[in-house]
Parts: structure tokens; C-alpha cells; sequence
């Protein structure tokens, strides 16, 4: 089957029986749904762009699999130069998009679990690999979105799984049959998960031998039944419903994260990837943990891009430009958001093989990347708003400034009245400052702020995470050994 269009893309998700619940009730046209659709979008560009010869390159890979061409998304990185082109394909998409697409949290978890089935069954003698090699061929072959959901609710973080007072609070599994097994339990705040068609559920931490029955990784479709999603509100996401693109910052394109609940959902032998193997979900949780981090020096990057574009246009816009200090801020932005990109692609250089072949990241130099990313974007979006100035949270609504309600003495209409007080320098519209100064409100303090903020802070782990596995990675016992040598202690 040929790489989807975006417009195939999202007739797929119609043909889905995907039960999604928003505002206390369930969404039937979730696909055309006003707060939704935006984020569909985000994901249907990661096909458009597929779609077009000038990204082939990036865009597009041959699979390891079946020797056909695929979405890059679906693709087991098979060099260090595949892991550099996911870095460059994922600044792309977030400068197209100026927001979280998705799609990189599958394509994370397929890495991560190609590797870690191989060893499972190498130690074990399970068919864990030739499933998932199974379900991927299936994935690529039909160019599906799949939601890596790795992040269970957790309860009481003092207990393991077994010792929480209600089971569910992690992913385990309540009955166990001959033909596969039932599953109960919630994955918390999912990227995309009502875009995906499938889901691939994996544990969260490392686990011990008595939280057996919580060591599980499996597929199921989004229209399973017994599964269904909660959809996770955004701050100002019902600016949406007004009418009013302009206020939105970015009305085409924007994030989804959503509670998914698998309510006694049975999963067939075959899509089981892990069942009790509870030494290796350390494993799993910190390859697909890697791997997600080398994704942020990618797709924050972009991000980054367009606000320092909306920055510099702002800046033209109030007059400022050429101002020194102005400059300078622009430089420091640009600074901090290469030196993330750096990080995302030295610890993708800096990649070797696993042993089932395909290729994982430098876990060191991957967690410094997002580190980086848990600071740096906080830094950039201050250096913006201080560009911005306070315009970007006091200006009134689109609907002022088009409004004919007569105020003025002289017969001005609010909208008059708004766009000759709102004008800056000549050389743009009002309309057009207006644009970026609701831009820059969006991704600072807005709905897309939680795909560039508070996603950069927590999203594929909070800090203190990766302050661990850094702390696992730095070998300070060879480093002390190069103090000794140097200075002559024995
Ligand atoms: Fe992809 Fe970035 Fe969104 Fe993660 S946060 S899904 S890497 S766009
Ligand atoms: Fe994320």
C-alpha cells in the first residue's frame, strides 16, 4: 500500500469506532470537532510533507522489514545518519507546524521495543520480536499513527505497583487466557492519542518480580473495545469555538494529550510484546526514554524557529528592530535553541547498534539534550515576551477590531478606534500585529504553550529523570582515574 495522503490520512480516522469524551460528554464527530481538528492536522502533515519530493529525503525511509518505501515515522533507524535525519525531520515538521505533531512517540516505542523483544527472546525463547516485527510490518505497511503510551497515573509514588491500594493505577493484567489476556488500568497525559490507530502500551518504571502482573507490553486499536479516551483541555483551548482565528495564535495546527483507559480490554497472544519479564521493562522504559529525548532537540527546535521569526517580526512591527539590545536578545534565543538542536544531534552521531540491529542513541548525551530542553525553551519564550511587551496579553479581541459598533464622537467604530491605537510601525497591518502578538501569547502562556512549555519540562520525563540517568551514564569512576593519573595519586 502506498504512503497515505493527509487527506486519506484523516478518512482513516473516520472509519475508526474511536470513543473520545470531552466536557463530560462523548465526542461522535471528534474528527471535525473545533478543538480537536487542530491537532489532526499536526499529525496529517507528517503525511503532506511525505507526500512531497523536495523531503523525500528526510521524510521517507526503506524499511528494514520489507525493503518498501515508508513514512520515516514508522522506520527502525538502521544508521547513525537515519537517527540524524529523524532529528532534522522532526525541526522540520515543528517549523511547519509550531506545534507538538505527534507522531514521533510511536516511532520512539517501535525503536525501543524492536530491541528490547530481541533480547527478551534471546534470553527467554518467547516470540515477543516476531510479533512486534509482525505488528510493525502491519504499521508500516498501511502508513498508521500508533501512540506510545508509556506513562501510567502512578497513584501513590511511595509504592510499587503491587502496593498501590487500587491495582489500576498501573497497566496490569486481570485475567489470563489461553488465546492472550485482559487488561485493565489508564495511561495518563497521551500525545496524540485520539489521532492514533494504535496504540502500544509499554510500562512506565522499572519493575520487580512482584509487580509481575504489571510488567506488560501490547497493542491494541484505538476502537478496541473497552478502551476509551478522555480528552486533556489546553489553556484557552475554547478560544477555539469562538469564531475568531486570529486569537487563537495558531488556529490551523496545536497538540492533544488524553487520558486512555483500558477498561477489561483483552489483547491476543499475538500483539503481546512483554508479559512478566519484569527485568527488562528498565530496559525498555529507558530506550524509549532515550529516544525520546534525542526527539525534543528536534521538534522543540522548530518550534523555537518560529518564535524567534515572531520575535524579529514583533520587533519590526513595534519599531524597535535596530535597537541593540534587541539584537541581542534574538542572538541569545537563537543561541539557546541551536545548542539544543546540538544535543539532539550529537547524541544521534554519537548512536551504535543495538543487538537486534537497528540503532539506538547516545543515552548519555540524549539526557543532556533534555536537560537542556527542560530550560532552554523557558528561556526563550522569556526573551519573547520580553520582545513582545505587554500588548501580547492586554490586546483586545479580534472581534474589537473588526467590529462596526459606533463609540467615537465623530462616528468611529470600536474597530477604528482599535486599530488606530493598536498601530505600530507603518510598514504592517494592525491585523498583522495583531496576528503575531496572539502568536506569541499562544506559545507562551496559551494552549500551545503546553506543547513547548510544560511538555519541554515533563514530556519524556521530568528532569530529576534524566539527572539519573545521567548520573548513571557519567562513569565518574574513569574520570576520577584521569584526575589521578594527572596529578600522580596512586
Ligand atoms: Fe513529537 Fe515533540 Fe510532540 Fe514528542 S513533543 S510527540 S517529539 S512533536
Ligand atoms: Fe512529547
Amino acid at each position: 500500500m502506498p504512503l497515505k495522503t493527509p487527506e486519506e490520512y484523516i478518512a482513516s480516522l473516520r472509519e475508526l469506532n474511536t470513543r473520545v469524551y470531552m466536557f463530560g460528554q462523548k465526542i461522535d464527530n471528534w474528527v471535525d470537532d473545533p478543538i480537536i481538528r487542530p491537532s489532526i492536522n499536526c499529525v496529517a502533515m507528517t503525511y503532506a510533507l511525505a507526500q512531497k519530493p523536495e523531503y523525500e529525503d528526510l521524510m521517507t525511509a526503506t524499511s528494514s522489514l520489507t525493503g518498501r518505501k515508508i513514512n520515516r515515522f514508522t522506520h527502525l533507524h538502521q544508521s547513525t545518519e537515519d537517527l540524524v535525519k529523524k532529528v532534522k525531520m522532526l525541526r522540520l515538521l515543528g517549523q511547519k507546524t509550531a506545534s507538538c505533531f505527534q507522531r514521533c512517540v510511536g516511532m520512539d516505542a517501535f525503536n525501543a521495543l524492536y530491541s528490547t523483544t530481541f533480547e527478551i527472546d534471546e534470553k527467554y525463547g518467547t516470540s515477543y520480536h516476531e510479533n512486534f516485527k509482525k505488528f510493525l510490518t502491519y504499521v508500516q505497511d498501511n502508513d498508521l499513527v500508533v501512540d506510545g503510551a508509556m506513562t501510567d497515573p502512578k497513584g501513590d509514588r511511595s509504592k510499587a505497583p503491587h502496593e498501590q491500594k487500587d491495582p489500576d493505577m498501573y497497566v496490569h493484567v486481570v485475567e489470563r487466557r489461553q488465546d492472550g489476556i485482559v487488561v485493565c488500568g489508564a495511561k495518563a497525559h497521551q500525545t496524540g492519542a485520539v489521532n492514533s490507530h494504535w496504540h502500544v502500551f509499554m510500562p512506565t518504571i522499572s519493575m520487580s518480580e512482584a509487580d509481575k502482573d504489571w510488567s506488560l507490553s501490547f497493542a491494541c486499536p484505538s476502537d478496541a473495545e473497552g478502551l476509551y479516551m478522555i480528552y486533556g483541555r489546553q489553556a484557552s483551548d475554547t478560544r477555539k469555538l469562538e469564531g475568531s482565528p486570529i486569537d487563537c495564535g495558531n488556529s490551523l495546527f496545536g497538540g492533544q494529550e488524553a487520558l486512555v483507559v483500558l477498561d477489561h480490554v483483552f489483547i491476543p497472544n499475538e500483539y503481546i510484546f512483554l508479559n512478566g519479564e519484569y527485568e527488562f521493562t528498565g530496559i525498555l522504559v529507558e530506550r524509549f526514554a532515550g529516544y525520546h529525548r534525542q526527539s525534543y532537540g528536534g521538534c522543540k527546535v522548530g518550534v523555537g524557529d518560529v518564535i524567534i521569526g515572531a520575535a524579529a517580526i514583533i520587533a519590526e512591527q513595534n519599531g524597535v528592530n535596530k535597537a541593540h539590545h534587541i539584537k541581542d536578545k534574538l542572538i541569545e534565543m537563537t543561541h539557546l535553541n541551536e545548542t539544543l538542536y546540538s544535543c539532539g544531534i550529537a547524541c544521534s552521531c554519537e548512536g551504535c547498534p543495538t543487538k537486534a540491529g537497528n540503532y539506538q542513541i547516545d543515552l548519555l548525551l540524549a539526557n543532556v539534550c533534555k536537560q537542556n530542553v527542560t530550560r532552554f525553551p523557558y528561556e526563550i519564550v522569556r526573551l519573547a515576551e520580553d520582545i513582545a511587551g505587554g500588548l501580547m496579553v492586554t490586546m483586545p479581541s479580534q472581534k474589537d477590531f473588526t467590529s462596526n459598533t459606533v463609540v467615537g464622537k465623530n462616528g468611529e467604530t470600536i474597530g477604528d478606534i482599535c486599530n488606530k491605537y493598536f498601530a505600530g510601525s507603518d510598514k504592517f497591518t494592525t491585523t498583522d500585529r495583531q496576528k503575531i502578538l496572539r502568536f506569541l501569547e499562544n506559545i507562551c502562556l496559551g494552549s500551545a504553550a503546553v506543547g513547548y512549555r510544560t511538555e519541554s519540562m515533563h514530556g519524556a520525563g521530568s528532569p530529576q529523570a534524566q539527572r539519573i540517568m545521567i548520573a548513571r551514564q557519567s562513569n565518574l569512576e574513569a574520570k576520577k582515574e584521569m584526575a589521578k593519573k594527572i596529578t600522580g595519586i596512586k
